[in-house]
């Protein structure tokens, strides 16, 4: 998600950190910045926006009210002493932590320091992060390189070892509940929806107050999982392909505005080189979202199989009583009826193939041979 910056001091958009946040602005206010951190924690509660913060905050000349200059160039990607290295595809790759190698080796351009966050750190494989070992090694002086990831688990023990760690809470559904209706004056009932759809994760939840439309793919998720039993595997593989090409639809905000003020104001050598960071800030936002949609697709389908076992276990469709509610309660009468088909044990199986198809994403496995491959096997043993 793209951060929306209204100061130089913008540590409002962080919600329910505010341990971590002590820590790093106890940092800023000493002047004692560690040259490498690692912000750990789940999915989706803030520590990219966090990182963003953080290195804006590393960056700026000023502190002013308003964000400066500075800030939102960092806030749109396209700050020169900034480096964002984020997977390309599913992973982050040699070739990409060689640019950031060399990128860091080159004096600042505009600030006192440069600045890297490295999102979804745990993505480096194997030479990429034998390589990146090298550059955290021997930073250049005054670097401060952020690893963000929500799988500390998956980094080399070697890099993990020479970065300080910050961590960061998980979110209950409550809580995001509370944002959605205080912060941004949602109604006691949608905010109750969003968080519940969005499984408490603060990320997705806010995305989608802010871009409704995108909430579309956990709904034909939905809408798929609960027409497994009556459709045609024809029509199934039909209805996956209209969602993979719903979701290469899917833009980032285009900020025009953004542009036409660095071609106005920077001499021409410098305005190519910010528009073409432009356009890969975009670009890598663009691939992100979309493939975030399908994500969203395959958890749309895990929630409504996962609705069914609690429905099959327990036995009533509030779920036990003190145990995890439905999530799909606009589903019940469906889940209710297809309990009846689909039992438990039918569920699970179905829950562990869309395990194994969202791990075969992740490792840049062809989306639509697995897209193919999940329908035939959810169809399969019926
Ligand atoms: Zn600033």
């Amino acid at each position: 998600m793209r951060m929306e910056l209204v100061s130089c001091d913008g540590w409002e958009a962080v919600f329910g950190q505010g341990r971590a946040v002590a820590i790093l602005r106890g940092m800023l206010e000493r002047g004692e910045v560690p040259h490498a951190l690692l912000f750990t924690g789940p999915r989706g509660v803030g520590k990219r926006t966090t990182a963003l913060l953080f290195s804006a905050a590393l960056l700026c000349p000023s502190g002013t009210p308003d964000a400066c200059p500075s800030c939102l160039r960092v806030a749109r990607g396209t700050h020169p002493d900034l480096h964002l290295v984020e997977p390309e595809g599913a992973q982050i790759l040699i070739e990409q932590v060689r640019d950031l190698e060399r990128e860091l080796s080159l004096k600042p351009q505009e600030a006192r320091r440069k600045v890297a966050v490295i999102d979804e750190a745990a993505s480096m494989n194997e030479s990429a992060a034998n390589a990146f070992l090298k550059t955290l090694e021997e930073p250049p002086p005054g670097t401060c390189i952020i690893l963000v990831t929500a799988a500390a688990e998956g980094l080399l023990p070697t890099i993990a070892s020479r970065c300080q760690e910050v961590r960061f809470s998980p979110l209950g559904r409550r809580e995001v509940e509370e944002y959605l209706r205080r912060e941004m004056g949602m109604s006691s009932e949608e905010a109750e929806r969003l968080a519940r759809l969005s499984g408490g994760i603060f990320g997705r939840a806010l995305l989608w107050a802010r871009r409704p439309e995108l909430s579309v793919f956990r709904e034909r998720g939905v809408e798929a999982a609960a027409a497994v039993g009556r459709s045609a595997l024809s029509a199934l593989l039909e209805r996956v392909r209209e969602v993979q090409k719903e979701a290469a639809r899917v833009e980032a905000p285009v900020r025009e505005e953004a542009r036409e003020a660095y071609r106005k104001a920077l001499d021409r050598r410098v305005a190519e080189r910010m528009e073409k960071r432009w356009q890969e800030a975009l670009k890598r936002e663009n691939a992100r979202m979309r493939r975030q949609a399908i994500f969203d697709f395959l958890d749309g389908m895990a929630s409504f199989y996962r609705d069914i076992m609690l429905i099959g276990v327990a036995g009533v469709a509030e779920g036990a009583p003190g145990g995890a509610p439905l999530v799909n309660l606009e589903w019940r009468e469906d889940l209710e009826n297809e309990v009846l088909l689909t039992g438990p044990g039918e569920a699970a199986r179905r829950l562990r193939a869309l395990g194994r198809a969202k791990k075969a994403l992740e490792a840049n496995v062809d989306q639509g041979l697995v897209m193919d491959w999940l329908m035939l096997e959810i169809k399969g043993a019926r």
